[in-house]
Order: structure tokens, then sequence, then C-alpha cells
């Protein structure tokens, strides 16, 4: 399995517009977060988890121009985004979108012109799967759901093979734990340093790749207050690293 992550950063991208920021004006290329989403290359099938609005600069800088699935972990803007943008990767069949059911209403009710009766070569064309937290299979690949809370919101993770991506996660269930056991390769969101309401700091991601012992984790979706990539990274234990927009793993 490989893991590209296409962007890293939280809802606003790094740099913020206006922001005069160290990290904001930093020239290190690991300091440019677009928007999060990973693609998820297994069985020679490639997996999209969310489609934010940095979604085509994305697929075209990575030079990627197929996907056999998508898969979404909530219904925030940076997260569904760019789903219109599947327009040229679904006009020979309709791309296979699996999210729970209320982030699937969301999304008919933001894009109401995709769903309307009759057919247009120019609309993008879905197939909407509904899933909850029961195992599923992706284009032949099984997915385990992982029941993620952001703030007041229930949302989704997915473990695939020995590799779980948990995006915009504030507490993790207890009973969530045990479908983490044993993994290669944990990716979880830390945002920054300072307490956030609905996502996790830098600390609390710490405490949960502890308990939950992944050989190696990556923190994702980083706001700008999260610091440079360069000293926080410093600060890290040995298996646990900063993501960045196109980093590819091997797990
Ligand atoms: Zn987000
Ligand atoms: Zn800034
Ligand atoms: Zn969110």
């Amino acid at each position: 399995m490989r893991v590209l992550f296409l962007g890293t950063g939280t809802s606003t991208g790094v740099p913020e517009i206006g922001c005069q920021c160290k990290v904001c004006q930093s020239k290190d290329k690991r300091d440019k977060r677009m928007r999060s989403s990973l693609l998820v290359e297994v069985n020679g099938k490639t997996l999209l988890i969310d489609c934010g609005p940095d979604f085509r600069y994305q697929m075209l800088s990575n030079n990627i121009s197929h996907l056999d699935a998508v898969l979404i972990t909530h219904e925030h803007y940076d997260h569904v985004g760019g789903l219109d943008d599947l327009r040229p990767l679904s006009r020979d069949k309709s791309m296979a979108i699996f999210a729970e059911e209320n982030v699937l209403k969301t999304v008919q009710l933001k894009m109401p012109y995709v769903f309307r009766d009759r057919w247009h070569p120019a609309l993008p064309h879905f197939s909407l799967h509904k899933i909850d937290v029961e195992a599923f299979e992706a284009a032949t690949i099984p997915i385990i759901p992982i029941r993620v809370i952001h703030g007041h919101l229930p949302i989704l993770g997915y473990r695939i093979g020995n590799m779980a991506y948990l995006t915009d996660m504030k507490e993790l269930p207890e009973e969530e734990y045990k479908k983490l056991a044993g993994l290669d390769l944990l990716i979880l969101e830390a945002l920054r340093e300072e307490v956030h309401p609905s996502h996790e700091t830098i600390d609390e991601a710490l405490k949960k790749i502890e308990r939950i012992a992944p050989k190696q984790a990556l923190l994702t979706h980083l706001s700008h207050q999260a610091g440079l990539y360069i000293d926080t990274e410093r600060k890290l234990p040995h298996n646990v690293h900063i993501a960045y927009d196109g980093l590819s793993v091997d797990c």
C-alpha cells in the first residue's frame, strides 16, 4: 500500500490569506498546506479520502488521472468542496462516493444540479453508497470505519489494512481503540498547540498515539498556528512526524 498526502492543512489552508506570520511567510515548501486529503493505492486500486476545494490542483500537480472510489469523512466544505471537479473522472462510469447518510444528504442539498433526473454530459456522475460504522468494501478494498468525534459532530475515520486515517478528531470513543490495534501507520489530526473545541492539539494527538501504539504516526490537518515544520518536527517522539503536501509513504 502507498499513501500520498494531497493536502495536510486545516480548513483555511496554509498560508492563510493575508497572514504575515512566520509560517505563512515561510519559504519551506513543507509549510505550504492545501486542504487535507489522502490518496491510497492498494491492490491496484486508487482510493481518495476527502475531496476538498484544492482537489483539482492536487490531482493535476500529482499527475493522477484515475480514482476507483471516494471516501468522505464528513460534510465540512474543506472535505467536500471539490466534488464537482470529479467531472472528468466520472464521464464513462459514475464515481462511487462512500459516506454516512447525513453527509450524502448534505452533498445532495449543496449540489442539487448533480442529482436531477436528466443525465447530462457536463455533470459529475456519482453513485452514492450509504455507510455507517460497519465494515464495507470500496472498489473491492475492505474498509473499517472508525467513529471520531469532531466537536459535537460524529464523523468517520477509516482503517484500510494496517493504515488508519483520522482527521478532524477531538475525541476518539473508548470502543474504537480496539479497531486500531496493530497499525503500521496512523495518520491523525493535530491542529496546533492551543486548545480548540473541535480539533485536537499536538499534545492530545501524542497521547492518543501513545495509547494506540502504531509503528509510525503522521500528523495532518495543521493550522499555521502549529508552528514552522522544522521547529515542530524537532519536538516529536522518534516514531511521530509531521506530514506535508506531496509526502508519499509505503506501508
Ligand atoms: Zn477539516
Ligand atoms: Zn499565518
Ligand atoms: Zn471539519
